[in-house]
C-alpha cells in the first residue's frame, strides 16, 4: 500500500487498531477516531507512528454529525484532504429478539448505519477529490447469515451493503471506489467476550477451525485501499475462515 492519508473510525482498539497500525507500516497519515477510550487511543497513535506512520486522536461519536463535522476540522487542519475512509465503528447489544426493546435496536442501528451516513457525507468530497479516493466500511458474516439475538446488529450489517453497493456506483462516476469487508469471528472483545462454549463452537463451525486475527482483516482493508485494487468496487469481501452461516 501507497502512503495515503486515512481516517479509521472506532481505532481505539479491536480490528479499527490493527487497521490503523497496518496503515502506518504504509507510512500512512491516519486519523484513529474513538468514542470514549482516550488512553487507548493514544496507544494507537503512538503505535502508528512506532510502525513509521504519522498520526493523530480524533474524539467524535459518529452518530452524532456535529462531533463528526469536529472531527473533520480537526483531520483537516492536522492532514489536509483525505484518500481513504473506513467505516469500521461498531457496537452490539445482543438479545433474542422477543426481548429486544426500541432503544437496543435504534442504538446499533445507530452507530452502524448513521455512523456510515454521518462520516461518509462529511468526508465525501474528500474521497471524490483524491487521486483514488478509498471507502471502505466493514459488515460481517452476520449480514448474510443471521444469527441468534442479533437482529439488530444483523440488519445493520446487511444495510452495510446497500450503502456499499450504491457508493460505489456514485464514486465511480469520479474514478473513487467503495468497497466492503465482511469478516467472520476476529479476536476482538466484541468476542472473545463471549461465554468459551460459544466460542469452542464457533472454532468447530469454522473450517480453518480457528477465531481470526485484526491482522487478517487489516491486510484485506490495507489492500483495498491501495491502488492494487484499482478495478474492484462494490464488492463484499469475505474474512471469515471458510464459515457459512
Ligand atoms: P471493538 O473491539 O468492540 O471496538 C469497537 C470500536 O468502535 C472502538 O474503537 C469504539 O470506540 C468504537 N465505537 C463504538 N461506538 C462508537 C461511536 N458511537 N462513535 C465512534 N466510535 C465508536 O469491536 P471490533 O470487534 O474491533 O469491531 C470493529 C468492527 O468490525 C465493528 O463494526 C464490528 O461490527 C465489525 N465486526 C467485528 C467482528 C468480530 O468478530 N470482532 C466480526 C465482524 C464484524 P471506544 O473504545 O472509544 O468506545
Amino acid at each position: 500500500m501507497e502512503p495515503k492519508t486515512c481516517v479509521v473510525t472506532g481505532a481505539s482498539r479491536g480490528i479499527g487498531r490493527g487497521i490503523a497500525e497496518r496503515f502506518g507500516e504504509a507510512g500512512c497519515s491516519v486519523a484513529v477516531n474513538y468514542h470514549s477510550s482516550a488512553e487507548a487511543a493514544r496507544a494507537v497513535v503512538s503505535a502508528v507512528e512506532d510502525a513509521g506512520g504519522a498520526a493523530i486522536p480524533v474524539q467524535a461519536d459518529v452518530t452524532d454529525p456535529e462531533q463528526v463535522e469536529l472531527m473533520y476540522e480537526d483531520v483537516k487542519e492536522a492532514f489536509g484532504s483525505i484518500d481513504v475512509l473506513v467505516n469500521n465503528a461498531g457496537i452490539n447489544q445482543d438479545v433474542f429478539f422477543e426481548n429486544m426493546t426500541h432503544e437496543q435496536w435504534g442504538a446499533v442501528l445507530d452507530v452502524h448505519l448513521d455512523g456510515a451516513f454521518n462520516c461518509t457525507q462529511t468526508f465525501y468530497d474528500d474521497i471524490v477529490g483524491a487521486e483514488s479516493g478509498r471507502l471502505i466500511n466493514i459488515s460481517s458474516i452476520v449480514a448474510k447469515g443471521g444469527n441468534l439475538g442479533q437482529a439488530n446488529y444483523a440488519t445493520a450489517k446487511a444495510g452495510i451493503f446497500g450503502f456499499t453497493r450504491t457508493l460505489a456506483h456514485e464514486l465511480a462516476r469520479e474514478g473513487s471506489t467503495a468497497n466492503c469487508v465482511a469478516p467472520g469471528f476476529i479476536e476482538t472483545s466484541m468476542v472473545t467476550d463471549l461465554p468459551e462454549e460459544i466460542i469452542e463452537q464457533v472454532r468447530e463451525d469454522t473450517p480453518l477451525g480457528r477465531i481470526g486475527d485484526v491482522e487478517e482483516v487489516a491486510d484485506v482493508v490495507a489492500f483495498l485501499a491501495s491502488e492494487r485494487s484499482s478495478f474492484i468496487t462494490g464488492e463484499v469481501i469475505d474474512v471469515n475462515g471458510g464459515m457459512d452461516l
